[in-house]
Parts: C-alpha cells; structure tokens; sequence
C-alpha cells in the first residue's frame, strides 16, 4: 500500500468478494476540480444490494457472538491501518471530492479517531441489574445489537461520515451494508480494502455503489435489515423514513442545517472573524454545520464586515491538490448553479456584494469566497442551505431579536456565536433549539462529543457514549422460579 490509486476500488464488496454490477453497468467518478473522469464504479441495483443483505445477514449469525474484545481489537487495528495509510486515503479523497488536500487529511483523521473512540467504547456496552419488586425474581437488563444496519452516506465526508456509522455498528455486533454517494464512492469502497487488510470477517462490511433509489428502496424494505443510518438532505432523509416505516425499522438521521453565527457587540472580533470562516468556508462551504446566515450586532456590524471580507479575501483558491489551496471546488455542475440561484435571488432582493460574488476562472465549479452585506429575512438563504461558499449577513439589535432569528427555521444542528458576557453565553446557549452550539467556536465537531440535530436535523446521535445506542437493543429479561 502507499499510493491513492492502490485504494481505489472499481468493483462493489459483496459476501467478501470485489464485484461487478449484475448487468454490467458502470458510473463515472468525476474530478470535480478538472471535470475528468478518474474512473468507474459498478452501477448496482436492487440484486445485488439483496445479496449484500443477505450476506451482512449471514456473517452476523458468527459477529453478534464475537467478544466485545475482539471488536475492539479489530476495530483498534482498522484505526491503525487508516492512520498508517493516511495520506494516500487523503489524496483518493481530495481527487474525488475536491476539498483542499489538508481538509482530507484532517478528514480521514478523524475517520481514525471515531473508529479509534468505537474501540473503546466496545468494551462498555454495560447492561443493568435493577433491585426486584418481587423478594423470588431477578431483573436483568442486556444490551444486543440490532442487526443488519444500512448505512447510506453523502458526499461532503465520503470517509468519516462512513467511520460514525462502521464504528458504532461494528463495536456493537451489527454487520452493515453501505451505499455511498454517486460522486465520491472510492472513499466509502477504499474502507473494504482497509478492512480486509485488518481481516475484518466477510459480509460484516458490504459496500454498493449504484442507483441510489434502487439500493435505498431494497435496504429500506427488506425485513433483514433492522436498521437504517443516513446523513443526507432532509428531503431524502424524510423518504427513507416513510420507506423504513413498513418494517418498522430503527433510524438514525443526520439531516440538513441552517446554521445561525451570532456575533453580539462584546464579541472578541478577531476571536468572531477566525470563527466564521472556518465555519462558513470549509470544505468550500458544504457542510450540514456550515454557517448559513451570519447575525451581527448593530454596534460591531461595519467592523465585522470590514474585518471578514478581509480574511475572506485571504482564501486561496485551488484544485484541492494544489500546494497552499485553501477553498476547492464545489462538487459538480448542480452546487454551482445553486449558488448562483441564492446569488441572483439575493441581489435581486437588495444583497450587496463585499467581497466575490461569481464564478473564479480556475475553473467551471470554483466559485469565489462571497460576502454579502444588508442580508434580510425575504431571502432565500434565511430558510434553506447555501451548501456553497455565501456568506450572508444580516443585521440585528437585540439579543431577542438575535435568538428568534437563530430559531426561525425548521432545522436545528448547529449554532455558533460569540460573547465574553457569561451571562449572555449560558442564556443564548440555553434559549438555542441546536444539537450543536459552540459558544467562541466555530469548529467543535469531535468523536468524543454528541452529534446530532434538533427539529428537521435529525433523529439520534453520532460519537460520544451515546453513539453506540442506536445499534443496540435492549432486553430486560426477568429470572423466576429461584427458590430463594
Ligand atoms: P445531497 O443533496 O447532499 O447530494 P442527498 O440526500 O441527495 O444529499 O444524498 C445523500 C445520500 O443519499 C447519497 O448517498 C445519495 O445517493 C442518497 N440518496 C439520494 N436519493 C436517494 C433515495 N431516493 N433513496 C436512497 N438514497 C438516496
């Protein structure tokens, strides 16, 4: 192993075996910094993602009855080879995603480190005894994994949005089907190879690429799966859970955000400015915890603007592998044009640009770091996802005002802003409707913390202790007849 190209995968993992869709078909990957094709994946459908139902179905009859240590090794040794192989799992990444070569490597790190907190968290999966109410009988309370879990994953973390549903799965006994999205499959197939390299059984982990109406349709309506884990759109989120319905399936949902950026007057500004544009332009703005509409104080408002655009401006743009790139491309021709939907929407509205604004010559899907001033509520931006790289902001006076604002949609992931009031910081954090709220922070996502969104963001929760409930079941089991 060493070179991105030894990972990449043109075949599906099915039973432990690489291979091709039924008919034969194939999908283009495309680079999105060059629009070239680096490749092929198999265009699979509702036959083979049965037999890879069929086969999770199989394995886990041996997995579920593995020790919690042996998962935890195999989980620990997956780690290991991830971190071993860090680099050339980046540059896969960067080729078929985009995203500045850094960003991938700090990506497939934290790939490592969910797979790594999993490992442990293996070793924990306590159950219960609870004091009987009857003096002959015993309550016990056991914890066992669901089942079969399909797992459908996007394109904005083609790696670690993977190791938070591999992880939790697999330290919990579950075996998994995954199907990941059509314009970054080599990273989701590159973790077959990693877990074959480790000797992770086959059919614990099977990975489909294809039709994602078909794959979805057969793993939300087969009865042998018992589990479905999605992060996507909120639109297909809400399909997947109408489709899971007929077999009454558990679901995780990691589902769309609006995120809100509070910057009150008391704000440390460089502290407010550094914030926001790790958290507006990573990952070129496409991320579910991105800011979407910055709400600025009317005392700090032209500072922070001045300050902002600035630093904006400071962004480099650049084919992710290029040296000293900071903000790559978007991720196909269709962000592009959403983009540019919002923009033309906005300025027709009263939008003043400050800084960017259109497309960057370097290339059809770069897009220019964009500031956009006098941002109001009639706007597009104020209710659904930019998922590009916009930053819209609008004015506020008080901090009601700032918090009805912040909560005025249906969604609730993430939420930032920035004080040194304690006061202030402990009464907006309490009043925010957020899974996520980072107080003086604009990057806080971290394995050893919970995941997931309020409202129309989603249903459970990713990392941290609580991440491996959602793959368990829990039974209590009442001991009679004890004579005692
Ligand atoms: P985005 O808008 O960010 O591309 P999507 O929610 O469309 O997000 O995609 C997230 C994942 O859901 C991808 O793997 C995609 O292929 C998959 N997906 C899209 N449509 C469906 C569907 N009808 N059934 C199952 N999966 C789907």
């Amino acid at each position: 192993m060493g070179s991105w190209s030894d990972f990449r995968r043109d075949s599906i993992l099915v039973a432990g075996q690489w291979v091709s869709a039924d008919n034969g078909g194939v999908l283009d990957v495309i680079d999105p910094a060059t629009g070239e094709s680096i490749g092929t994946v198999p265009n699979a459908g509702v036959a083979e993602t049965r037999r890879a139902i069929e086969s999770a179905s199989a394995a886990f009859e041996k997995f579920s009855r593995t020790t919690a240590a042996e998962r935890a090794k195999m989980l620990r040794d997956l780690s290991t080879a991830i971190l071993d192989n860090q680099d050339a799992l980046a540059e896969l990444l960067t080729r078929e995603q985009g995203k500045p070569l850094a960003e991938a490597k700090g990506e497939v790190g934290m790939s490592a480190a969910y797979i790594l907190w999993f490992a442990e968290e293996a070793r924990r999966v306590y159950g219960d005894t609870i004091p009987s109410p009857w003096g002959d009988r015993r309550i016990l309370v056991t914890k066992s994994p669901v089942g079969v879990v399909g797992a459908i994953t996007p394109w904005n973390f083609p790696s670690s949005m993977l190791a938070r549903k591999i992880g939790p799965a697999l330290a919990a006994g579950c075996t998994v089907v995954a199907k990941p999205a059509s314009q970054t499959p080599y990273s989701a197939l590159a973790w077959g190879v990693l877990a074959e390299q480790v000797g992770i059984p086959a059919g614990v982990i099977n990975i489909i690429t294809g039709s994602a109406r078909e794959i979805g349709g057969e793993l939300t309506s087969n009865p042998l799966v018992r589990k479905i884990t999605f992060t996507g759109s909120t639109g297909v989120g809400k399909l997947l859970l109408k489709q899971a319905a007929e077999t009454v399936k558990k679901v995780s949902m990691e589902l769309g955000g609006n995120a809100p950026f509070l910057i009150f007057d008391d704000a440390d500004l460089d502290r407010a400015v550094a914030g926001a544009v790790a958290a507006k332009f990573r990952n070129a703005g496409q991320t579910c915890v991105c800011t979407n509409r910055l709400y600025v104080q009317a005392g700090i408002y032209d500072r922070f603007l001045k300050a902002f655009s600035n630093a904006t401006e400071k962004l480099v743009i650049g084919a992710g592998l290029e040296q000293g790139a900071t903000l790559g491309p978007l991720i196909d021709d269709a962000a592009v044009a959403k983009v540019e939907e919002f923009m033309s929407d906005a300025l027709g509205k009263g939008a003043r640009v400050v800084t960017g604004g259109k497309r960057h010559p370097k290339g059809d899907r770069f897009y220019e770091a964009t500031v956009l001033a006098d941002a109001n509520a009639t706007m597009n931006f104020a209710r659904d996802e930019i998922f590009g790289p916009i930053a819209p902001v609008f004015k506020f006076e008080t901090e009601d005002e700032a918090v009805r604002l912040a909560n005025d949609t249906e969604f609730g992931l993430a939420a930032y802003f920035y004080t040194q009031d304690l006061g202030r910081a402990f009464r907006v954090s309490e009043r925010l409707q957020y899974g996520l709220v980072g107080i003086n922070e604009g990057m806080i996502t971290t394995e050893v913390a919970p995941f997931g969104g309020f409202k129309e963001s989603g249903v459970g929760k990713e990392g941290s202790k609580y991440g491996v409930d959602d793959y368990l079941d829990v039974k209590y089991v009442c001991v009679g007849g004890l004579g005692l």
